[in-house]
Order: structure tokens, then sequence, then C-alpha cells
């Protein structure tokens, strides 16, 4: 959440991508404004007040935190509470004008302006003993939105709405229009947002002792961290990185918004109040409470940590999210709050609910096609005879699906899942499957609210698992009715650790941990996996071929994605670790076996070779090199160029697009085993090409067949050019 500090001319960027993962494209509604998805501000935000707000003159010798979050947006595009860090602020004033200056004096200026940076430039007028500031129109201030690869930057006017003003504490909604200025057309052309801004004054004192958290500690315990580089004054600078934490000499207070339901809220409290089990072993202490909230505490008060359900529906399924933000000189956690996205939950149980009595009563009144009835049917047999407990099957546009004992596999398409529960729809009711999902899923916001960073990697730690537990956190994504549902061994070892609690749960104790970012080359750290991870992704492999001979996949195109998936975490273990050698094989077996019978496997031969031709995965690009899988070795490369070969080789069943691309990748390894492959693959279509020249081949070839040979002639051609 860096953005606020690499841009120029923006003094606000909300960036939906720098909120924790599984918040990205989740949608933004604000149910405390009522209204439905087609959301216009103008009706639903609270009239626009006046502008003009009446302060001691003392309010502006203060320094405070300034930040805002997104309270409500149209179309969906921003998540409610996403906003920017913090930034500590103090004014100055310049005639009848104040200015509100991002204190910058010891951060390196990559931002190219001076030590000080104008936020805003308020009008103000001095009445006696105090100050009127004009919040409307402030001359600097814009605001920026990135979504994807797509822009939105601030029209001004905006009005603004909601002010609060008291001792310490300045809040304002400021409602905009927005105009998109990027490429992505599939996004609105503008948008309403409506931000709520707060002004914070810094306490004086505090008693907490910032942590340092080296890379060292980020090996083994994940903890977001606040980063500043200090420049000193002989020009070097000093990169500080420091663990976000609370300050455990204080209560860590959450409220439950009177959004959440009454017969909810017990489950909350549970789940919230099981952290006060980790931190009474680690530190002796419960600094853990819960209390009932306020209509107007809302996510994003920097002043309450709230808990807030949203009921509608989103178009990104179910999910919850746990942001907080920090002191960007101590990393002390400010605030953080847990937004539930209730509405998603529900539509997903009644989706599972419906597809588990289509599967169960085929005959009856079913949106499904006979077809996929039998395909259903057939996909039961196929589960272990435990899994029909907790079925759950997606088909077409929907992402999940289970075929392991109470496991979910989500086959991802766009890697936004958000945490997602397991129920088991058939054997609960609906409030009781949304129970279950409240007390999966909220201990693992709450962790990210203590600072917690996820674990991809606890559900490999077997010998840390304890009793037929699939993880050592409640960090993890986990999948399967045997999630756990209170903080785990790791959850006290990470407290103990970067709390400085109780040194006996993590001395002489070594955990797995992977995060976000080590999913791109780590193969051991993935999401909705178990156990053992290379025997999970190639078993899912060969379920979905048998899910797709069932017609269970709306499109080949989405299989080929499915499966891509797969292979790409498999890709992962070629040349790091001990199952090296099983991953190569199984990537160049899909990507030369073939299938005699339909549907064939022209997909899974096309992706293995997506896979096994490229750098990284696809979905890491945003981590550049570091993303890169292990380069394979000489034996390998030649193992690659034959195989491709072997795919170019007509067998009748070949899609003639597929060929040519094994040639262009064969033709892409610019090496030996690439130019010995082309040289085969000219000679072979040489003497093909040559009538009755050694009696092997009369007739010329097929006008397909030829272009290839011209292609691969080509390839060769441009080979000995370079
Ligand atoms: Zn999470």
């Amino acid at each position: 959440m860096s953005s606020i500090r690499r841009t120029a001319t923006c003094a606000f960027l909300l960036a939906a991508l720098t909120a924790p993962a599984e918040a990205r494209g989740l949608a933004s509604i604000n149910p405390r404004l009522k209204d439905g998805p087609e959301l216009n501000l103008g009706q639903y935000v609270a009239t626009p007040t006046a502008s003009v707000v009446t302060v001691p003159k003392t309010f502006l010798d203060k320094s405070y935190f300034f930040g805002g979050m997104v309270e409500a947006a149209t179309d969906n595009c921003l998540t409610l509470g996403t906003g920017a860090d913090p930034i500590k602020v103090r004014f100055k004033v310049e005639g009848d004008r104040v200015l509100m200056l991002a204190d910058q004096r010891d951060r390196v200026p990559d931002i190219g302006a001076s030590s000080e940076d104008v936020i805003n430039r308020f009008k103000m007028r001095e009445v006696g003993d105090k100050v009127e500031l004009d919040l409307a129109n402030p001359e600097v201030n814009s605001v920026t939105v990135v979504l994807g690869a797509s822009g939105y930057a601030a029209q001004r006017p905006g009005y603004i709405y909601d002010v609060v003003n008291e001792p310490g504490f300045l809040s304002y909604g400021e409602k905009y229009l927005i105009q998109n200025t990027g490429v992505d057309s599939e996004l609105p052309a503008r948008i309403t947002l409506a931000i709520k801004y707060y002004l914070k004054e810094c306490a004086s004192a505090s008693s907490y002792k910032p942590k340092a958290y080296t890379d060292e500690d980020f090996e083994k315990y994940g903890f977001f961290v606040t980063q500043r580089t200090v420049r000193k004054d002989d020009g070097t600078t000093d990169d500080k990185v420091l663990a976000d934490r609370h300050d455990l000499s204080k209560k860590i207070t959450y409220y439950l918004h009177p959004s959440i339901p009454a017969k909810f809220r017990p489950a909350f409290k549970d789940a919230i109040l099981s952290w006060n089990k980790v931190f009474k072993k680690t530190h002796g202490i419960e600094p853990v409470e819960v209390l009932d909230g306020k209509d107007n505490q809302i996510p994003g008060d920097i002043r309450s940590k709230v808990l807030y359900w949203v009921d509608y529906p989103t178009p990104f399924g179910g999910g919850a999210i746990g942001p907080h933000t920090s002191d960007p000189d101590t990393g002390e956690i400010l605030d953080a709050d847990v937004i539930f996205y209730a509405g998603a939950f529900r539509d997903e149980i009644a989706g599972l609910r419906k597809e588990a009595e289509a599967a169960k009563n085929a005959p009856g009144d079913s949106e499904l096609t006979s077809a996929i009835k039998e395909g259903l049917k057939k996909l039961l047999d196929l589960l272990p005879k435990k899994a029909n407990r907790g079925f759950v099957l997606r088909m077409g546009s929907q992402t999940s699906m289970n075929f392991k004992p109470g496991c979910e596999y989500p086959i991802e398409e766009d890697n936004t899942i958000a945490a997602r529960a397991s129920v088991d729809v058939t054997e609960m009711t609906d409030d009781q499957a949304m129970e279950r999902i409240i007390r999966e899923v909220i201990p693992h916001e709450i962790g990210h609210t203590l600072g917690l960073r996820h674990n991809f990697k606890a559900s490999a730690d077997l010998k840390n698992l304890t009793d037929g537990a699939e993880s050592t956190t409640v960090m993890e994504y986990q999948t399967s009715l045997s999630s756990l549902v209170e903080p785990g061994p790791y959850d006290y070892a990470a407290i103990a650790y970067g709390y400085e609690g109780e040194k006996s749960f993590y001395e002489g104790k070594e955990f797995m941990f992977g995060t976000d970012g080590t999913n791109a080359v780590d193969p051991l750290s993935n999401q909705f996996d178990s156990g053992d991870p290379l025997a999970y992704y190639t078993g899912r492999y060969a379920h979905f071929r048998k899910l797709l001979q069932s017609g269970l996949f709306s499109s080949l195109a989405s299989y080929g994605r499915a499966q891509k998936r797969n292979m790409e975490v498999i890709r992962k273990f070629v040349n790091r670790g001990e199952q090296s050698k099983q991953a190569f094989d199984f990537l160049i077996k899909a990507l030369t076996e073939k299938s005699e019978a339909p549907p064939f496997n022209v997909m899974e031969r096309l992706q293995a070779m997506l896979v096994l031709t490229s750098d990284a995965p696809s979905s890491y690009a945003r981590y550049g090199s570091r993303a890169n899988y292990e380069a394979l070795t000489d034996a390998q490369e030649a193992a690659l160029a034959q195989a491709l070969v072997a795919n170019v080789v007509p067998d009748g069943k070949d899609i003639f697009e597929i060929r040519l691309a094994m040639m262009e990748a064969l033709k892409a390894r610019n090496n030996i085993y690439g130019y010995k492959g082309l040289e085969a693959l000219a000679n072979a279509y040489k003497k093909a090409m040559t009538p009755g020249a050694d009696g092997a081949q009369s007739k010329p070839l097929p006008p397909r067949e030829q272009e290839l040979a011209l292609r691969i002639q080509q390839a060769v051609g441009a080979y000995f050019n370079k």
C-alpha cells in the first residue's frame, strides 16, 4: 500500500488492488445507504451540508493522521472500506489559505518534490480565536481511482456531506463524479464515488514500541509491515521495516455493527474472542473485547474497529476482508475493520443447495439438462463416498467443485476468490451454513486485523498438523469441512514471536510459511489445497479430465484454463526440491500422451506446452522475474524439444493451429535442442514431400501439411539467420 508515495500529483490514490488479495474485485455497496446495485449517489448519500467548519485556532498547530475510505461507489467497482494508508499531516497558514502538508521529511523524495508536500489548500477565515475552514473545493486535492489497467480521475466539484467536528477529530464525506481515463472499455465511463475523509489528532505520547521486521523474521512468520526509508544527514538512506501490531497495553476493542443480524452475533463474538485464547497463553492477557457498535460506526472510521455486514450480493461471490491502517512512523495498528459480504455468501449457499437438490433428484424440475444430470451422477460415482456429504459442484461460470472428501476445489479463472468457507448444505439449514461460514472466516479476518498475513504453506506443513486438521493456521485458505475454526499452532507461534510473548511457542519450532507472493514460486505454497501439493494437483488434473468426459465443463476453453492452473503449480516443482523429476515427467507426459478416444486431449497437450515453455506462471506476471520458474536443465530442454517434435507429427486428431503453436514453441527454444528439433522436423517433411525419393512417400502432402512444412522450413531458415 505504498502507492500514495509514488504519485507526484495525486494527493489521494485509492487503489482496489492495494487492498488485501481477497478484496480485489469485490463489490462496494454500502447497505447503510439503502439502495440497489444501480446506485445513484445523488439520491442516497446524505444531502450536501454546509462545507464550512469552525475549529479553534489551536487546531492548526497540531499534527494529524489524514486518511480516507470509500463509502460507496456506483457499479460495484470499489470495495466498501477500500482506502489509502493514513499519512501524517500538519497545517500551515498562507494568507487566507491553510495548507495541509504531508510530513515527508524523512522519506525518500521519490516523488521528486520538496520535503513538504501540499495535500490540500483550503480557504480559511479567522473569527476571534476560531478559524473557519471551507472543506469544499480544496485547490490541490485530487482523487484517482485505479481499477486494473484503468484509472479514474476526479472531476471537481464534489460536494460535502456528513461533517463530524469534535475535539481532536474532524471527518467529512465528499461525493465525486469520476471519469474513466484509462483504456479498459469494460469499466464504466464514469463512476460516482463517495469518500469519507478523516483527520485524527496524533497522540503526543504512546507506550507503543515499534518492532523491526527483518527478512529473516519474514522467513518464519508473516506480518504486514510498515515500510519507510529514512534519509540520514550524510545523504545515505536507511530502510525501516516495522511489523504492524497492536499496542497490547491497550484493549483491542471490536464493535459489532448493528447491520449484523442478532442471530449471528454470538458466532461473530466467539470467533473474535478465539484470539484471546492465544494471547492468554502467549502473554497471559486477554486484550480482545467485543462490544455492540452504533450505526454511525462504519468501516474506515479510524476511531473504531468495526465488523460490518454487507447484505447485498456482490458480483464476485462471497468473501470478507480485514483491512487495517498503521501509524507510518511506528507500525502501530490504528484501525482495523472486517467487512463480511453476507449477501454473496447467502447466494452461494442457495446455489449449493439447488445443485445438491438437482443432483439428488435427477428427474425433478431442474434447470439442469439431462446431460448434466447424467454427468452429475457419474461424478457422484467418482467421488469417494464421504464426499457426497459436502457435495459442492459449480458449473459454467461458477467456480468451485468438490471431489475429495470434504474438500472444495475452486476452478479459479482470475484468482480473485475471496475467503471461502466449506459448508455441507445437505445437512444444514441456511442459517447453520451461514454460521459455519462466519466461524471459519471471521477468525481469519481477525488474524489480518492483528497484523497477520496469509500462510498458504500451512496445509503442506504435515509435521505440525494436529489431529485431523488440514492447516496449522486460520490464515490459510482452507477448504474442507475439517477446516480450523480457531487459531492453530502456527497462530500461537506467530503471535508469540511477532508480539514478543512466551518464547516456548516458537523456540525450537519450525513452521512452514509462505504468503501471497510466495505462491508464485514456492511449490508448497498454494491456495485451497491440502496435504502433499504435487499429489493434490496431479490428482486434480486427472479428475478434471473425468469431469470433461462427463460434460461438466461449460467450454473447452474454461477446461483449458482450469488445467493450466493445475499444471502451473506442478511446473513450480520442476528443479525445486525432491519431487522435481516426478513433476517434469508428469508435464512431459501431458504434452505427449495422445488419447485415442473423444474428447481426445488436445487441450491438455496445448496447456502443457504453454506451461513448459513459459518463464513464469501467468497469474503472477506482476511479480516480474521474481516469479520465474526454475530454468530447465539441458537434459530437460532436450526432452522438451523431442516432445514438441512428437506433437507436430500428424496423427489425425490434432488441431492444425495447435501443431503450429507447438512448432512456434520449438522455434522459440533458441538453443541447441530447439535447433535439433527443428532440423529433425524439416528433414522429416522434406522427405515426406519428395515423392518416390526412397519409396516412403509417393503422393504429395495434403495442403495443410504442406503449409506446416513450409512454416517449419521458414522457422529453420530464421534460426540459421540469427
Ligand atoms: Zn485473508
